[in-house]
């Protein structure tokens, strides 16, 4: 099997499952109790917090609260600092951060306003400068497009934001970000977002790292855990996972990314171009491709290279669970349905290899052309 499908979530990496297996098996105590055994867990998580911190950003300037998922880490942001005016994003948002905003929009409590993104889904600066006004709250732009791949210079824009209005409050979603591109926050960064399971970590671990001097209202009531930030026992064996994993990508942070940048040129290079066209600019993240093949349905490619045991995505990964045929992203980027229907992601991790790379392109050109055929 090969799998090409690590935007939707990622095999998790047996060399952080392995050194994490104590806090799962002997090192189960509560991290909140008030013995030596909690004491530990709790200068574990600390240490796990500056540990993943320390990878992106200026670890005296921010703090890390540890949260569910990706999803819990954009709701908190929007739910914790939206107020009365308006809050300003993108079209390409993962419905992590566009449904939270729409939902506080069908609540009165926000005007929300949406910048619309270029043909390889970059947001249009210029148009989400001008959406900025003094009544504005909250801003959000996503660092990498999670269906596109396209990377979002969000220092730059946070500081252009912040220039229009200081008293905005700069959420970005680093989803398809963290462990994958060189980065780091610039301080107009208020509020990051990350997950686990996109880098070799488990589901149902994400974080939000914010800085230290923005105030974040609390979303879940409880024990008063993650300093009171976020309550509930926290799930103390997927944060190490997911510290040792993020240890693990940013060791080689760079060569990955080359590497697979040259994997990506070649994907490119041996797919049929008659029947596929990239819609992923050469400089979007090379972990992330999107191909259309026009005419053709995207759907039925899917489930043709899965019976070859080749997996790979159509569009977002949350899109199977919604009725929607054509993906919102690839039609607010200027495709006409036509394309929009035809789109396949592929996605590759560190463990994905140049064979498995180019096998994968060699059964999309087949079924391609199989399907050309039979829909002639
Ligand atoms: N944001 C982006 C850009 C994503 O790609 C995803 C998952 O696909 C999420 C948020 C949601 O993350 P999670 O699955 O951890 O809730």
């Amino acid at each position: 099997m090969i799998y090409l499908d690590n935007a939707a979530t990622t095999k998790p990496s047996a060399a952080a499952l392995e050194k994490a297996a104590e806090f799962l098996s002997d090192n189960y105590f509560n991290p909140s109790a008030p013995y030596g055994a909690g004491f530990a867990l709790q200068g574990q998580l600390k240490k796990a917090r500056t540990a993943i911190l320390s990878h992106v950003c200026d670890v005296n300037a921010y703090e890390l609260v540890f949260t569910s998922c990706g999803t819990e880490s954009d709701n908190t942001a929007i739910f914790s600092c939206c107020r009365r005016g308006n809050a300003v994003t993108t079209e390409g948002e993962h419905s992590a951060v566009l449904a939270g905003l729409t939902e506080l929009k069908n609540r009165n409590v926000i005007d929300l306003r949406t910048a619309g993104i270029d043909e390889y889904g970059r947001v249009r600066v210029d148009e989400l400068l001008d959406l900025i006004d003094d009544k504005t709250t909250f801003v959000s732009v996503m660092h990498v497009n999670n269906e596109t791949g396209a990377i979002n210079d969000v220092n730059a824009i946070a500081k252009a934001v912040k220039c229009k209005n200081p008293r905005v409050l700069f959420h970005s979603d680093g989803v398809q970000a963290f462990g994958k591109i060189p980065f780091r926050l610039s301080p107009e960064i208020d509020f990051y977002s990350i997950s686990a399971h996109k880098i070799g970590g488990l589901k149902g671990v994400g974080a939000l790292i914010k800085k230290k001097s923005a105030v974040l209202h609390v979303f879940m009531h409880g024990g008063g855990q993650e300093n009171g930030r976020r309550s509930g026992t926290e799930n103390v064996y997927g944060i190490k996972v997911l510290e040792y994993a993020a240890e693990e990508k940013y060791a080689k942070l760079r060569e990955n990314f080359s590497r697979l940048k040259e994997y990506k040129s070649c994907f490119l290079q041996s797919l049929n171009g008659e029947i596929y066209t990239p819609l992923s600019s050469p400089d979007a993240s090379p972990y992330i491709i999107s191909v259309s093949a026009k005419g053709l349905r995207g759907e039925v490619l899917l489930h043709m290279a899965d019976e070859k045991g080749l997996i790979v995505g159509a569009g977002s990964a949350c899109s199977s669970n919604s009725k929607r045929r054509y993906s919102r992203v690839v039609l607010a980027c200027g495709y006409d349905e036509s394309v929009a229907d035809g789109v396949l992601r592929i996605s590759f991790s560190t463990d994905t290899t140049k064979d498995e790379v180019l096998a994968a392109a060699e059964i999309l050109n087949e079924i391609g052309a199989e399907l050309s055929r039979k829909m002639n």
